[in-house]
């Protein structure tokens, strides 16, 4: 091999192709090898080049520490083998894609790394719909949080306390499964339970559906409409601004 393998972790944006940058179009053309899972969505898989061969490593489950190992294995033995592999992901790479975890394997062994980052569903997610997650009347600060976490389990790594006090807007990726402990942690911790709360599932593609309520009425209106992910949920005044129109071209 006279070739040096590189990687790439690219941030395909939160749906359709109008919101991919330049450069991740670029990288994608060129690869080699395409890791990718079901996070970019249809519409970004089916542009992917013919040429490159795809794994998908979205089939070992994504988020347990084994099939991540896996995954970042999988990453450099590609690369050694000389080949310029893309590992695509959905939104931006560094927001909760792991992408800081396979950068610093990458750079263990030597492996030359570009970081393509991505508009993220946390901010896109909401603007598609009209709702920025700060506006100087309703929030000048923004929390984004792993919905991973349950504010009831002690051992959880959110500061549940200090965010049931806190101003601004709440903005939750991988939440719908713990909204209903989230929801009754916040309200019963000191916030407003009458603070408006938005669920947006699907951002950006072609299904997309919103459920707007608040921290007193959310968890039974996401049972009741089978709420599923991949959904943003924001929590703050700025959701008022929500009117149902979609003003983002995606
Ligand atoms: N790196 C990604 C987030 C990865 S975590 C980013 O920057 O967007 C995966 C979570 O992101 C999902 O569970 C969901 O909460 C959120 N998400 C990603 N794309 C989404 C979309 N198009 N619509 C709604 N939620 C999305």
């Amino acid at each position: 091999m006279d070739k040096t393998g590189v990687v790439y972790l690219v941030g395909s944006g939160p749906g359709g192709l109008n919101l991919m940058t330049r450069r991740a179009r670029e990288v994608l053309d060129k690869a080699e090898v395409i890791l990718y899972d079901q996070l970019p969505g249809d519409e970004i898989l089916a542009s992917l080049p013919a040429h490159a061969e795809k794994v998908d490593v979205g089939k070992f489950g994504g988020h347990h520490t084994k099939e991540q190992d896996e995954i970042e294995r999988l990453m450099v033995s590609y690369a050694k083998q000389g080949r310029h592999v893309v590992r695509l992901k959905g939104g931006d790479p560094f927001l909760f894609g792991r992408g800081g975890e396979e950068l610093e394997t990458l750079r263990a062994h030597g492996i030359p790394v570009e970081i393509v980052p991505g508009v993220t569903s946390a901010v896109a997610v909401p603007a598609s719909v009209g709702i920025p997650v700060t506006h100087r009347r309703y929030a000048s600060q923004v929390t984004i949080l792993t919905g991973n976490e349950d504010p009831t389990k002690d051992e959880s790594a959110i500061d549940w306390d200090w965010l049931s006090k806190s101003r601004g807007t709440i903005v939750i990726l991988m939440g719908v499964k713990n909204l209903g402990n989230i929801a009754k942690f916040l309200v019963d911790h000191g916030m407003d339970a009458s603070t408006p709360v938005a669920i947006i599932e699907r951002g950006l593609r072609p299904d997309q559906r919103e459920t707007i309520g608040t921290l007193e009425t959310i968890p039974q209106l996401a049972l009741e409409r089978k709420v599923s992910p991949p959904a943003v949920i924001v929590i703050g005044g700025v959701v008022s601004l929500y009117t149902g129109e979609h003003v983002v071209q995606s």
